[in-house]
C-alpha cells in the first residue's frame, strides 16, 4: 500500500465556509420531513426525498426494500485501486412526544443560541447530511471523489434495526467495502471528538417461575406450596456473586482481554468519577471496585436485572403466596461472545439450578470491535485533526449496542464511529439539537476523512 502526500484541504474548507448558509438551509428543509419509524409517518416520502438529494449530488441511487422500511443506497465509483468507504446512517427519527416539552415544534427547525433544534437533527439527519455535503463539496471542487463511496441509509435504526442483519447478509456483495464509517451519537462529554472502534452486544431474556395454579393465602399454604419468587431469587443468586462476578458456567470463556493499545486508550479518556458519583448520589461504583470506569463499559459483560415481578406490590400488605414470578434481564456482551452462545449457557445453567424455570429470549445483537491498530486509524486520526484542529480521543468500545456486527462480522469490514453531534444533543428527548458549528465541522471532517483515505492505493 502506498500513500501520496498530505492532501491540501484549504480550498475545500474555504468552499464549505463560503456555502455554510446554503448548506444550513438545505438541512433545515430535510428536517421539516418527519420520518418516524415507530409508526411509519413520512418514511416513504423521506426515503425518496433523501434519494433525490443523493442523486442531485451525483450518486447512483437505489431505494431497496426490506421486510420493513426501505434502505437507501447511493454509490460513486472512482477507480478499482482506490479504497471503498461505506458511510452508514439512518433517515428515520424517534417519535417527538411529549410535544408540550418542545420550546419550538419538532419539525419546524429553529436556531437558538447557535444550536439548531429539530427532531432528528443530531440523530441522525444532521450527521449524515453533513457527510453528503462533504461528497458534494469534493465533487464540486475536484470533479471527482478521492475514493469509492457507498452511502447506506437505514429507515429502522430507531426501532432496533430489525432487518439490518438479513439485509446486509442478502446484499453482501453490493455492500463490500474496505471500511465503514458511522457518524451517529455524540462526541465525548468534554466536547472533544472521538473515534469509536466497537460496541457491546446485548441479549434480552425473561425468566419465568411457576408455583401453584393460583395465588394462595400465605398462612394457609406458606410452607406447603413452593413460592416462585423465592425460586427466582435463588436462581438469580447463582448467576452473579457479591464480588460482581457472573457465575454462569463458561460465561467468560470467549471474553477477549484488552490489548495494550486498548488499555492505553481507555486510560486516556477523560473522566471525573467523583463528579459522576456526586451527580448520581452514589458512594461507590459497582463491584468489582478495582476496575477502571471505561474498562467496565468497554471490556466487561454485565448481567442486569431490569425487574422482578410477581405477587403483590400495592399499598399496605397482602399476605399472598404468588403463583408466578418473572425476572426481566439483559446481558451486555463483549468481544468475542455471541448472543447464541450466551443464551445456550444460560439455558444450561437454569436447567441445572432451576429446571422448571422457563427462559424466553427477546433477541440479541452481537458485539463488534475493530482493532485500534487498523491501517485506517492513522488516516482517520490525521483527517479529524486537520478538520478540527485537535486530535480525537480513541474509544475501543462503547457501552451501548448497535448492529455494527453486521459490518464487522457478516462482511468482515473494519468499522469506525466518528460522531459529530454535541454531547448534550438531547437525542430521543424533547428539544433535540445540534450546534450549528458542529454541523459545519462535520462537513469538513467528512471531506477530510475521504481525502486522507484517498491517499491509499490498495
Ligand atoms: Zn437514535
Amino acid at each position: 500500500m502506498n500513500t501520496s502526500p498530505t492532501p491540501d484541504l484549504n480550498g475545500i474548507f474555504a468552499y464549505i465556509d463560503n456555502n455554510a448558509q446554503a448548506f444550513l438551509t438545505r438541512l433545515v428543509d430535510y428536517l421539516r420531513h418527519p420520518s418516524i419509524s415507530a409508526y411509519g409517518e413520512g418514511i416513504a416520502e423521506t426515503a425518496s426525498y433523501i434519494a433525490d438529494v443523493m442523486r442531485g449530488i451525483g450518486l447512483a441511487v437505489r431505494i431497496m426494500p426490506t421486510s420493513g422500511w426501505p434502505m437507501v443506497l447511493g454509490e460513486y465509483h472512482v477507480r478499482p485501486d482506490a479504497p471503498t468507504v461505506l458511510l452508514y446512517g439512518h433517515y428515520d427519527v424517534q417519535p417527538p412526544e411529549p410535544l408540550e416539552d418542545w420550546l419550538s415544534p419538532p419539525f419546524e427547525p429553529t436556531i437558538r443560541a447557535g444550536r439548531l433544534y429539530a427532531r432528528g437533527v443530531g440523530d441522525n439527519k444532521g450527521q449524515h447530511f453533513a457527510q453528503l455535503l462533504a461528497l458534494e463539496t469534493l465533487l464540486t471542487c475536484q470533479g471527482t471523489l478521492p475514493c469509492n463511496v457507498k452511502f447506506l441509509l437505514e429507515g429502522e435504526e430507531e426501532v432496533g434495526s430489525p432487518h439490518m442483519p438479513e439485509f446486509v447478509q442478502a446484499h453482501r456483495d453490493e455492500l463490500q467495502a474496505d471500511l465503514v464509517i458511522i457518524s451517529d451519537g455524540p462526541v465525548h462529554e468534554s466536547g472533544q471528538s472521538i473515534i469509536s472502534f466497537g460496541v457491546r452486544g446485548v441479549l434480552d431474556i425473561e425468566l419465568r417461575a411457576r408455583g401453584a395454579n393460583r395465588d394462595l393465602h400465605s398462612g394457609n399454604w406458606g410452607g406447603v406450596a413452593p413460592n416462585p419468587l423465592w425460586t427466582l431469587v435463588h436462581l438469580l443468586s447463582t448467576m452473579k456473586n457479591e464480588r460482581g462476578e457472573i457465575t454462569i458456567d463458561g460465561f467468560y470463556d470467549n471474553v477477549q482481554p484488552l490489548t495494550d493499545l486498548e488499555r492505553h486508550a481507555l486510560s486516556s479518556l477523560p473522566i471525573d468519577i467523583d463528579e459522576i458519583q456526586r451527580s448520581l448520589a452514589l458512594h461507590h461504583l459497582d463491584e468489582p471496585r478495582e476496575r477502571g470506569y471505561f474498562e467496565r463499559l468497554a471490556a466487561w459483560p454485565t448481567l442486569t436485572i431490569h425487574g422482578i415481578h410477581g405477587g403483590y406490590g400495592g399499598p399496605g400488605s397482602k399476605t399472598v403466596l404468588p403463583h408466578e414470578a418473572i425476572a426481566k434481564c439483559d446481558i451486555r456482551l463483549v468481544e468475542a461472545q455471541t448472543g447464541a452462545e450466551i443464551l445456550e449457557k444460560v439455558r444450561v445453567h437454569v436447567q441445572r439450578h432451576a429446571p422448571k424455570v422457563s427462559i424466553t429470549s427477546y433477541g440479541s445483537m452481537d458485539p463488534s470491535k475493530t482493532p485500534l491498530d487498523s491501517r485506517f486509524t492513522e488516516p482517520l486520526l490525521q483527517a479529524i485533526t486537520a478538520a478540527q484542529g485537535r486530535a480525537p480521543l480513541l474509544s475501543p468500545a462503547m457501552g451501548g449496542s448497535l448492529p455494527s456486527y453486521a459490518f464487522t462480522k457478516t462482511l468482515g469490514i473494519p468499522t469506525f464511529g466518528v460522531p459529530y453531534a454535541n454531547a448534550d444533543e438531547a437525542n430521543h428527548a424533547p428539544n433535540e439539537n445540534m450546534e450549528v458549528a458542529r454541523f459545519f465541522m462535520g462537513i469538513k471532517t467528512g471531506a477530510a476523512m475521504l481525502s486522507y483515505l484517498g491517499r491509499f492505493t490498495l
